[in-house]
């Protein structure tokens, strides 16, 4: 068996994102999910990248899937964050489902041909990722699964599912199993369409999701979501989604200096104006921010430190909460930087309007507020002002 080395990620990511850039303005006109950018992950290997290698796959860790969305996000933000929320799903299989489901299921996820889909957020809980309203019911060795879902990314292209729901028999709504389903267990009804302002091509859809699955598909303990979230799925969600939106900021800011050093554009600006650099100075100081941020939560876990330990949790909520808020401030200062004709109007090739649509969407994925009340009661249990630190 061979290893994927860094070259092939970067081989695999170069032709994604080749893929990517090509549809992006037509995915986002239309509000359709990137088939051809899915089809590019599955034929190069790319969605098989976190795949532990005894399962068929490169093995690769959380800083290389947080490098790797950041690319994709470059040229198509939807496309990273597919990527990223599949890689999501593979990491948390990987880790907490039994030996036979992780045969079953990853051998495929390694060979491209499953694509993975996350049903965390409900009807009645929104966001709050630790409670569940629907229950799961049991009969003897088999799951019945019948479960709302208002948005699931790729839902209607996934493969398989993992599906929160309350466990058989919950006393509380805290009681969260996480379920794998497979397409061809359940069954898929669209419940409305995708037309948001941003993260257009992500095609996010309302969806039932009804059928059996056998008990094993279980992840994890049964009721144990919580923790795997704190663990696993939480870690992952705000790493990789800050990497996605590091990456969309970074592709504008990229398209934005190429286009100002162009010799015509230089004879329409003066590149010494005051104004001008101050503003790319900032755009570039919140981007070196946010990519510090990143890279010194990556490392800290790298280290071994406790993803539950609450300077760990709170290094990870203050990526999510930075990432969403100064990205798109950056984007922001792009647009009042290049103005009117390239800032605003959707025909320009620097695609301004489509990274500030997209990143207006990231204090909503997963709420600011929500996000900013947990993480406020972590500092009140902190009197000591503890930063999470390498353990080696
Ligand atoms: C592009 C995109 C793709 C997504 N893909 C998926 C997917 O594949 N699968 C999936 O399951 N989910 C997905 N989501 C949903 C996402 O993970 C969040 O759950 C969802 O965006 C939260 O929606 P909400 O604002 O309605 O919910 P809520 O979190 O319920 O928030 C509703 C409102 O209540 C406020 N609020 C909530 N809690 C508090 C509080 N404690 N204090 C003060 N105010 C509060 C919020 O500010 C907000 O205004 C996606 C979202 C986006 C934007």
């Amino acid at each position: 068996m061979t290893l994927t080395t860094p070259h092939d990620v970067d081989h695999q990511v170069a032709v994604v994102r080749e893929v990517a850039a090509r549809h992006a303005a037509e995915t986002d006109e239309l509000a359709r999910f990137p088939v051809e950018a899915l089809t590019a992950m599955r034929e190069t290997g790319l969605l098989g990248l976190p795949v532990p290698v005894e399962h068929g796959g490169a093995g690769g860790t959380t800083a290389d899937v947080v490098r790797v969305s950041s690319a994709l996000s470059r040229d198509c933000t939807s496309v990273g964050m597919i990527f990223t929320m599949h890689c999501q799903q593979v990491a948390t299989l990987a880790r907490f489902a039994g030996p036979g489901l992780a045969r079953n299921v990853l051998p495929g996820v390694a060979r491209g041909e499953v694509y993975l889909a996350s049903v965390t957020t409900e009807a009645g809980t929104g966001g709050h990722l630790l409670s569940s309203g629907a229950e799961l019911s049991a009969d003897r060795d088999v799951l019945h699964v019948d479960r709302f879902a208002p948005v699931v990314t790729g839902g209607l292209h996934a493969d398989g599912f993992l599906i929160t729901m309350r466990r058989p028999g919950a006393v509380s709504p805290g009681q969260v199993s996480l379920v794998y389903a497979d397409r061809d267990q359940v069954e898929l009804t669209a419940e409305g369409g995708w037309n948001p302002l941003g993260m257009r091509a992500t095609h996010s859809v309302p969806m039932r999701i009804t059928g059996d699955v056998p008990a094993d598909q279980v992840v994890g303990e049964h009721g144990k979501f919580p923790e795997m979230a704190v663990l696993c799925f939480a870690p992952y969600a705000h790493l990789g989604w800050a990497a996605c939106w590091l990456g969309a900021a970074s592709g504008a800011l990229a398209r934005t200096v190429r286009m100002l050093r162009e010799p015509a554009e230089r004879k329409r600006r003066d590149l010494g104006s005051d104004l001008l650099l101050h503003r790319l100075s900032r755009v570039r100081e919140r981007l070196d921010g946010v990519h510090s941020l990143i890279q010194h939560a990556v490392s800290v876990l790298a280290s071994g430190a406790d993803p539950a330990s609450h300077p760990v949790q709170l290094l990870l909520n203050a990526v999510k909460l930075t990432a969403s808020e100064q990205c798109v401030a950056a984007v922001e200062d792009l647009v009042e930087l290049v103005g009117m004709r390239h800032g605003y109007l959707r025909n320009s090739p620097l695609a301004l309007e489509r990274a500030l649509r997209d990143l207006r969407s990231a204090p909503l994925n997963y709420s600011n507020d929500r996000l900013r009340a947990a993480d406020g009661a972590l500092v009140l249990m902190d009197q000591e002002v503890r930063f999470a630190r390498h353990l080696r």
